[in-house]
């Protein structure tokens, strides 16, 4: 499929990866097959699939580069690092995603490459710990903190000192930030989340710039074993048609919760980037595209918070994000997440009406705090 470079996403999630046959399906169908016939350009099913193919060639469209799909958003990273020589030094988000982080420091902790913690918000930590360092990743906003990285900033300096930068770009999609356009290395998705968008699958996406790197990471993918299903991409793909529409949906309905729960007595701070108080907000309205549909607040200790969490009605209880319905998750009860405050809840916000959504959040606050 050739696209119109000066489309725009939402037109681009509607016309990429289909299969133009005059007289065939509009979609591409799922392919159950682990075996081709000889002659053809597949041959085995960990080889290749189309309709893997035509879920990264629409992600690969929307991140503006090429795409290699996986069987889950760590498969994905884990084939990034398996890739590295040994005794890598990589720098990461100390407040990132608990599973990147207990991959590297488990490497680490074995000997294979050495780890350095940072926090991206603040920039000259990022740049002094580049210093002598092989890979950066990087996530922007954080999870659960939502901090925001000055990610030009920092990819030019990765770019100018031979670093190559990785940007996990899950919580942003490539609706809000477009990280191989800046100059990162690499993108990496849980596709679980806003892509697939509906609760429904695990599926992972590294996307490259250039299609030499895309071909390792092939080659990496078909060693490794680590596939997707095809039925995971189709959803995959049917999920991100509509990524457009229900991430301006969903951001739209996060800014107001964000505004009503920073008015809200029973809350102490909420934290998102949209909101003028925030101190991610300057960063993030000249980066970003949008400030995103994931807000963290915090309430006065860990058994309260458990407590709104089993009072909503609406609102489920529930790890992981990004799907349409709006689920909330106390970070702090998590492995490796101890120094998230034990209070804090992060909102995934989704598509049920804002009206509904904020009388649940309201009645939950204020019954919890009324009855002590
Ligand atoms: C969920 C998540 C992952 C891991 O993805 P899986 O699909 O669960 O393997 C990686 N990064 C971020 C930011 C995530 O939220």
């Amino acid at each position: 499929m050739v696209t119109d470079s000066k489309w725009h996403a939402e037109t681009l999630a509607i016309v990429a990866g289909r299969a133009p046959t005059p007289g065939g399906p509009f979609n591409v169908p799922p392919t159950f097959a682990s075996t081709y016939r000889d002659g053809g350009d597949i041959g085995y099913g960990r080889w290749g699939n189309p309709t893997w193919s035509a879920f990264e060639e629409a992600l690969g469209e929307l991140e503006g580069g090429y795409c290699v799909s996986f069987a889950s958003g760590l498969a994905a990273v884990s084939a990034l690092l398996a890739s590295l020589p040994l005794a890598t030094t990589v720098v990461y988000p100390g407040d990132g995603y608990n599973g990147t982080r207990g991959l590297l420091e488990r490497l680490d902790k074995e000997g294979r490459l050495h780890t350095r913690a940072v926090d991206v918000v603040n920039t000259n930590e990022v740049l002094e710990a580049m210093d002598g360092a092989d890979l950066l990743w990087l996530e922007s906003p954080t999870n659960p903190m939502l901090g925001v990285a000055d990610l030009p900033t920092i990819l030019r300096s990765a770019r100018d000192a031979g670093v190559v930068a990785v940007v996990d770009n899950t919580f942003a999609t490539p609706m809000l930030q477009q990280p191989l356009a800046l100059g990162a290395s690499a993108v990496v998705h849980s596709a679980t989340k806003y892509i697939g968008g509906h609760s429904d699958l695990l599926m992972g996406a590294v996307i490259v710039a250039d299609e030499s790197r895309r071909d390792e990471l092939v080659e990496w993918r078909t060693t490794l074993g680590a596939i997707p299903g095809v039925m995971e991409a189709y959803l995959a793909l049917r999920g991100l048609r509509t990524l457009p529409v229900r991430f301006a949906r969903q951001q739209r309905t996060a800014a107001e919760l964000a505004e009503r729960l920073d008015d809200h007595r029973h809350v102490r701070r909420v934290r998102y980037p949209g909101l003028v108080t925030d101190p991610g907000f300057e960063r993030a309205s000249s980066l970003m595209g949008g400030f995103g549909a994931m807000l963290s607040f915090e309430v006065h200790d860990a058994p309260s918070a458990d407590r709104i969490v089993e009072s909503l009605r609406l609102i489920v209880g529930g790890t992981s994000l990004g799907g349409v319905e709006t689920t909330i998750d106390r970070r702090g009860r998590w492995k490796g997440e101890e120094s998230v405050p034990g209070g804090l809840l992060r909102l995934s916000v989704g598509l049920e009406h804002p009206v509904d959504l904020w009388a649940d959040l309201d009645d939950a606050l204020n019954g919890v705090f009324a009855n002590p």
